[in-house]
């Protein structure tokens, strides 16, 4: 049986980063740039007008006061008619551009209108470029705004948006199908008949696609019948990764392992020196150019919970370009002392002791079947095979759920 760390280094050899495609910017929030984005404007796309107020000389104003004549309206979106002379002024809004012949504008709360299209100006330090944002001073065309291998943010899709780009060239987010093995399950929808469970893995692991930056999809669940399996199995292999809950143990009807050898998934590791998440099953399939990543997680919810965020959260971030910085699971500190036993490596619920989220305290937990107890957990803390005490200020790997 392997260790954790070799079947994560297993992993990290089999998965590679997709390749590039052509989204909307809207729906590229979290993925990596794989382009260079440049500008196709000016921005601004003129010297404009940072106050509401009046576009003046600012010569006209070397002595704090002025009476000018007002020559024009300007708001935003429309452009100046008229040239701006000495003792003129133009009012001009947020926004608008500079007519010529102007070099400052004076913000209206220093103005006062008079009679006849004349205003009153008194406001002191008007030089030359004040309140103008000069054309092309954020931005010029041509200019890189955004490098590639950049991750997009809601920001940048406003940046995306400003030189024009309502899609970009991506790291596309991994399609992940989840299929749910079991004679037992029925859908979250019905009430269990004698013998029956609801199948909770299928809606959890849905949501942890999600919350890992995935495209999931739902493959419902299939029975524990060689035909069934196969067939959901084979559309399972359209995805980036297969997901597959329950039948890699050592049941009889745990078939899974010898359905997917036989649609071509070679094994890679089956069993890892864990608990929960011992049954654990990894392998690849690579036909027609086409490559798809299958986990096979226990069925135990809590197995199952680990295994994605031990395994498959971390393949779908090397698939969507994720840094070796950003897959690192945290470090975090023990509240108090806690003895540990087992003799695998344990993934131990537990829970952030302080509102900084520095320190944690494990829970009472009744071990991999007790899905409910994981309810109240905010993290999951690795312990070492072996029993041991542990002390109050130790330092353990921890996946933050
Ligand atoms: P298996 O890995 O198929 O041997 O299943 C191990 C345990 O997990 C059994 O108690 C199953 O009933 C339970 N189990 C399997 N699949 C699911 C599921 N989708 N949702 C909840 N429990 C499950
Ligand atoms: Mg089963």
């Amino acid at each position: 049986m392997i260790s954790i760390t070799e079947a994560l280094q297993l992993i990290d050899q089999h998965a590679a980063q997709l390749p590039p495609q052509q989204v909307a910017a809207l729906t590229a929030i979290g993925c990596l740039l794989a382009e260079e984005v440049a500008s196709d404007v000016d921005s601004p796309p003129h010297d404009k007008a940072m106050m509401d107020g009046y576009a003046v000389v600012a010569a006209d104003l070397a002595s704090g006061v002025a009476e000018l004549e007002v020559i024009e309206e300007i708001t935003a979106g429309n452009m100046p008619t008229k040239a701006v002379a000495r003792s003129q002024a133009a009012r001009i809004m947020t926004g608008a551009p500079i007519p010529s012949g102007a070099d400052a504008v004076v913000m209206i709360e220093q103005t006062q209108p008079l009679e006849n299209n004349r205003v009153r100006i008194e406001a002191t330090g008007i030089a030359t470029g004040k309140n103008i944002m000069p054309k092309a001073s954020s931005l010029a065309c041509g200019v890189t705004v955004l490098p590639s291998g950049k991750r997009l943010r809601a920001l940048e899709v406003g940046v995306l948006a400003e030189v024009g780009r309502s899609e970009v060239s991506v790291v596309p987010r991994p399609r992940v199908a989840v299929l749910s093995t079991g004679d037992e399950l029925v859908d979250v929808t019905e009430k269990p008949g004698p013998g029956r469970i609801r199948n909770s893995n299928g809606p959890m692991l849905l949501a942890q696609i999600a919350a890992a930056g995935g495209v999931a999809e739902n493959l419902g669940i299939a029975r524990d019948v060689r035909e069934e399996l196969t067939e959901k199995i084979a559309c399972g292999l359209e995805a980036d990764i297969l997901v597959l809950s329950g039948g890699v143990s050592a049941g009889v009807l745990d078939l899974v392992p010898s359905v997917l050898a036989q649609q071509q998934v070679t094994q890679v590791f089956h069993k890892v020196h864990l608990k929960p998440g011992k049954p654990i099953w990894f392998g690849k399939r690579d036909v027609d150019g086409k490559t798809t990543l299958v986990f096979g997680l226990p069925g135990n919810p809590v197995g199952s919970l680990v295994c994605f965020e031990l395994f498959v959260r971390r393949a779908i971030g090397i698939l969507a370009g994720l840094t070796s910085n950003e897959l690192q699971s945290a470090e975090v500190t023990l509240a108090e002392t806690f003895t540990h036993r087992g003799d695998r490596p344990t993934m131990f619920p537990a829970r952030w002791a302080d509102a900084t989220q520095q320190t944690a305290l494990p829970l009472a937990w009744k071990g991999s079947a007790d899905l409910a107890a994981m309810a109240s957990a905010d993290l999951l803390l690795q312990f070492r095979a072996g029993d041991a005490e542990y002390r109050a200020g130790d330092r353990l790997a921890g996946l933050i759920l």
